[in-house]
C-alpha cells in the first residue's frame, strides 16, 4: 500500500477554523456542527478537511510535483461539508479542478474574514405573517433585496388593478 499524506490533527483543525466550519462550496455554505440530542457532552459534525490535490498517488487531482510536506499542509486543504467533500472526488476528481477548488477556498476565506463578529441575522432577511398588496397601479406587497427566509405560515396575497406584485425578491 502506498503512503498517504494525511493532514495531522492541528492541520485539520486549522482548515476547519479558517472556514468558520462552514462549507466552502459557494453553492452550499452548509453549517457543519450542532449539538447531539442524545448526549449533552457530544456534538454532530458533518464537515471534512478535504485534500485539494490527493493524499496519495492515483487519487483525485494528485500532483506529483508536490512534496509530502506540501501535500499535507493547510495550503492543500479545503473545508467542505461531507456531501461536497464526496462530490468533488467523484469520477476521481475530474469534475472539479485544482484552480476551481482554490478559488472556492480563497473566496470563502475572504467571506469568513468579512463576516467575523457579524450576526447571521444580518445576512438573511426573515419575513413572517400575512401580507396583502392592494390598490391601483404599481403595488408591491413584500419587497426584499437580500437572501430571504420566509417562516412557515407566511402568507402573501395581491389584489387590485394594474401591476400588482405580492412578493418581489431582487434589487
Ligand atoms: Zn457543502
Amino acid at each position: 500500500m502506498s503512503t498517504r499524506d494525511e493532514f495531522d490533527k492541528n492541520t485539520v483543525e486549522a482548515i476547519g477554523k479558517r472556514a468558520s466550519y462552514i462549507c466552502s462550496n459557494p453553492d452550499c455554505k452548509n453549517l457543519t456542527l450542532c449539538p447531539s440530542a442524545e448526549n449533552e457532552d457530544k456534538f454532530i459534525y458533518i464537515g471534512k478537511a478535504a485534500h485539494i490535490t490527493a493524499a496519495a498517488e492515483g487519487g483525485p487531482r494528485y500532483d506529483s510535483n508536490l512534496t509530502s510536506e506540501q501535500r499535507k499542509s493547510t495550503n492543500n486543504g479545503i473545508f467542505l461539508c461531507s456531501n461536497c467533500a464526496d462530490m468533488i472526488d467523484k469520477n476521481n476528481g475530474i469534475d472539479f479542478s485544482v484552480d476551481q477548488l482554490k478559488q472556492w477556498k480563497k473566496e470563502h476565506e475572504e467571506w469568513a474574514t468579512q463576516n467575523l463578529n457579524k450576526s447571521l441575522n444580518s445576512l438573511i432577511t426573515t419575513i413572517d405573517g400575512e401580507h396583502t398588496a392592494r390598490g391601483k397601479g404599481n403595488v408591491t406587497g413584500i419587497k426584499t433585496t437580500k437572501p430571504t427566509f420566509f417562516k412557515p405560515g407566511t402568507k402573501s396575497t395581491a389584489e387590485g388593478e394594474g401591476n400588482i406584485t405580492a412578493t418581489y425578491i431582487g434589487s
